[in-house]
């Protein structure tokens, strides 16, 4: 199923998103030579709707091919749903979700696996995107030094995650210092931008080394999941009527602002149908939420992440997460 190849394509730089599954006939690893040391292992388009990954690599491997300048360390550059990526959804209907694979002995992540820790690698970087109105942040499923070290170079913001455990980061985690980089929604310039620069500086430079000061790293930890039944009704209108939830409009503005208890997110009559997945498994829905008054409201303070308005992305993957501030 993994195709391994140690060349880019002659024409790889005019390459389009939805062309790749064409161009590359399915998920495809590029071990490209460059100067000593360890590779560096980048993952892009695990959702074929993210692209920003894929676009930002295009740039980096094109600025050496132009300045006819050889990579300082060998790459491992992974791409991975092209099939996702020519329809541009986060994944073929039917199919796996190719970033809830890593705890499994699926074909595709076994074959990735065994490749890529065979080659020992100075780090792994899987790069996503979302929906939802967010930052660029970086993602640990980990507290050693190395991975924060690596996390704090893409980013201030930083996420502490361990569910969805069947995710590529937290299954390289165990062999490598390993992060997520959410960049933004798909395609936006700045984000793209960001990935360029902090790659070309990650094989020019050691950002291993000098000290880390972990009592002034501020971590978030996502402790919560929050979807929906599949037959629920929502919308983003703020109107009692029609639909089980009706959110605030501008709801994905809340992502990474503390909410106090009391705010208002939506017009409701009951919590039926609203899932909040905590890993200690408490009752975290009756936690975090109520409804008085026929409204939604926060019931004890947090900082949600990645919550979404995409009604598609909602019901197949989640509405977004419950963080909470974490001391390291
Ligand atoms: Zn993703």
């Amino acid at each position: 199923m993994l195709k391994i190849k140690n060349e880019l394509p002659q024409d790889f730089f005019d390459y389009k998103v939805e062309e790749l599954h064409q161009k590359l006939g399915g998920p495809t690893l590029f071990h490209l030579e460059g100067g000593s040391g360890a590779p560096v292992f980048i993952s892009v388009l695990l959702h074929g709707n993210e692209h920003s990954g894929f676009l930002a690599m295009q740039k980096v491997l094109s600025n050496y091919h132009h300045l006819k300048k050889k990579l300082e360390r060998p790459l491992l550059f992974f791409i991975a749903n092209t099939e996702a990526a020519a329809l541009n959804k986060r994944m073929v209907k039917g199919d796996v979700d190719f970033n809830r694979i890593w705890d499994s002995s699926h074909p595709l992540s076994s074959d990735v696996l065994t490749y890529v820790i065979d080659q020992k690698p100075l780090c792994c970087i899987d790069i996503h995107n979302n929906t939802g109105n967010n930052p660029f942040y970086s993602c640990v499923n980990v507290l050693d030094d190395n991975a924060l070290h690596l996390a704090r170079f893409f980013s201030e913001t930083m996420v502490y995650f361990t569910e969805p455990h069947e995710v590529l980061s937290l299954a390289f985690s165990k062999h490598m210092p390993s992060i997520t980089i959410e960049a933004g929604k798909s395609r936006e310039i700045e984000g793209i931008n960001t990935l360029v620069k902090k790659i070309e500086s990650l094989f020019k430079h050691n950002i291993f080394s000098g000290e880390l000061n972990r009592s002034k790293l501020t971590l978030l930890h996502t402790v919560g999941r929050m979807s929906f039944d599949p037959q629920v009704t929502l919308d983003f209108s703020f109107q009692k009527g029609e639909s089980q939830f009706s959110f605030l409009n501008r709801v994905d503005e809340f992502n990474f602002q503390v909410l106090e208890s009391g705010t208002i997110l939506a017009k409701a009559n009951s919590l039926d149908g609203f899932i909040v997945e905590r890993s200690d498994n408490k009752d975290s829905l009756h936690h975090f939420f109520e409804v008085s008054n026929g409204e939604l409201k926060v019931a004890h303070s947090f900082i949600p992440a990645m919550i979404t308005k995409n009604i598609e992305n909602i019901h197949s993957d989640c509405f977004g997460y419950i963080m909470e501030p974490y001391k390291i």
